[in-house]
């Protein structure tokens, strides 16, 4: 006898694919006539590149970017032949080869990935390459960008695909760096001319259009992270995470709850403990500060998350709006990925990342499957 898969597992995850549509639309409509890509590595941050880079084909997004190998090869097998597969962290040494045979467009970050490109890639093969326009983690130094522009048959023996760097400090608007940055990506296009070029991921977005340029890479604000920190957030809520209630009980005054007996009751009350814990990446950090949702009240987490269980202070909830196989809401429109992220004293990517195999994924809309 079949039943729920949902009744097999702790908690459910649904991911909305029509959402994450929209919010490419309403990237990709900021930043016209600039085109707009989308940045599914790590899985999609977590929620499953398999669903998420089709339903963004459908959309018409062209061009992809994962950061490994092995994350472009899974990503081939989903996606049409029209679109491109860029992968950020470029070939390790030895893998040039084989990641040109699969077609794919390595963004090429030292002068050791084109070297090796550029030997072992059939001529000339597609590539975008970075510049480090100023945060020190992947890309041509300002040196090695003016010795590669000099050098006119290396230009020659790769396609250049794209020229791209990425900005540091992109959600806070009016720190300097950002327009440092802007102007030594502006003065490397001299060298560069006729090649595309990108600057911006979310935030960078909403900079403003002198950020733009021809692409932007966006990946967070996708998954409905909010790319301008502080401020309301423009892009719609894509995932919903609900835990099941597995017990309730009532307690009295001064009961200690969970491992360490962090927390004890300071009035008698009602408490659910749910099926997730921080195996599933439901984040232990989150103990003591996280927060769940039932029928739109907040009910506070208590004590430190377990493995797989976490206890909710539900005395403030009907009772017949929380009962055993029911759920409490840890991720949706009333708490979202940046609140869960604020009160884990951590980001929304991290939230977003974290999400675990052990959760029963429910997909919602995209393109139509037979
Ligand atoms: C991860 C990444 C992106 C996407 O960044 P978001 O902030 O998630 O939009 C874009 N470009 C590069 C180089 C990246 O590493």
């Amino acid at each position: 006898m079949a039943i729920d898969p949902s009744l097999r597992t702790g908690a459910v995850l649904e991911i909305d694919l029509d959402a994450i549509v929209a919010n490419w639309r309403a990237l990709a409509a900021r930043v016209a006539p600039a085109r707009c890509a989308a940045v599914v590595k790590a899985d999609a941050y977590g929620l499953g590149a398999a669903e998420v880079a089709p339903a963004l084909d459908a959309a018409g997004c062209r061009l992809f970017f994962v950061a490994t190998f092995d994350e472009a090869i899974a990503l081939r097998r989903v996606l049409a032949k029209a679109c491109e597969i860029a992968v950020l962290n470029g070939p390790v040494a030895g893998s040039a080869a084989e990641m040109a045979a699969f077609g794919f467009v390595p963004v090429l970050n030292d002068p050791g990935q084109i070297a090796e490109w550029r030997e072992t890639a059939p001529c000339p093969a597609p590539a975008m390459l970075q510049i480090d326009t100023g945060m020190a983690r992947l890309g041509l130094s300002a040196r090695e960008f003016a010795d590669l522009v000099e050098d006119p048959s290396l230009r020659a023996a790769i396609r250049w695909r794209g020229l791209i760097s990425h900005l540091a400090c992109s959600d806070e608007p009016a720190h300097p760096l950002n327009e440092q940055q802007r102007e030594r990506f502006v003065a490397a296009h001299n060298g560069f001319c006729g090649t595309p070029k990108s600057l911006a991921a979310s935030s960078g977005i909403f900079l403003g259009p002198a950020f733009h340029f021809d692409f932007v890479r966006p990946g967070a604000a996708l998954y409905g992270v909010n790319p301008q920190p502080g401020m309301k957030n423009p892009m719609r809520p894509v995932v919903r995470l609900r835990a099941r209630i597995l017990q309730i009980r009532e307690v009295e005054k001064g009961q200690p709850v969970g491992y360490g007996a962090t927390h004890v009751t300071a009035e008698p009350g009602r408490l659910a403990t749910v099926a997730v814990g921080y195996a599933d990446g439901f984040l232990r950090s989150l103990s003591r500060r996280g927060c769940g949702f039932v029928g739109g009240e907040r009910v506070p987490l208590l004590g430190r998350v377990s493995m797989d269980l976490a206890v909710f202070d539900i005395s403030a909830v009907d009772p017949t709006l929380a009962q055993r196989g029911g759920f409490i809401e840890l991720l949706g429109e009333d708490y979202r990925v940046d609140d869960a992220a604020a009160d884990a004293g951590t980001i929304g990517y991290e939230i977003l990342t974290a999400l675990g195999p052990r959760y029963h994924r429910v997909y919602r809309g995209g393109p139509r499957r037979c």
